[in-house]
């Protein structure tokens, strides 16, 4: 389980409610019904709070993302520092 291709196949909470205007919480309502129906798969995403390096990996399991953030290379807290995405 690895690196997924993000070109376009990638949707964020963010970007229900900027589209749409509804709030965040909703806009995970809806992803998480379409989760449900398996149109979409939950993806998560490297944020690290020191040096916010996104470097456009995403992967298909919390578990697959590294421990260390490549760039500051200190360890990375998985629940405060992972992004939820969205895959279809
Ligand atoms: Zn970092």
């Amino acid at each position: 389980m690895g690196v997924i291709d993000k070109n376009n196949s990638i949707i964020y909470a963010g970007d229900l409610v900027s589209k749409f205007g509804i709030d965040i919480k909703q806009a995970y309502e809806i992803l998480e019904f379409m989760r449900d129906r398996e149109l979409i798969e939950r993806a998560y995403e490297m944020n690290s709070s020191i040096c916010k390096c996104i470097n456009g990996e995403v992967f298909n399991t919390i578990m697959s993302v590294p421990d260390n953030c490549p760039k500051c290379e200190r360890e990375i807290d998985c629940l405060e520092e992972t992004i939820v995405a969205y895959k279809y």
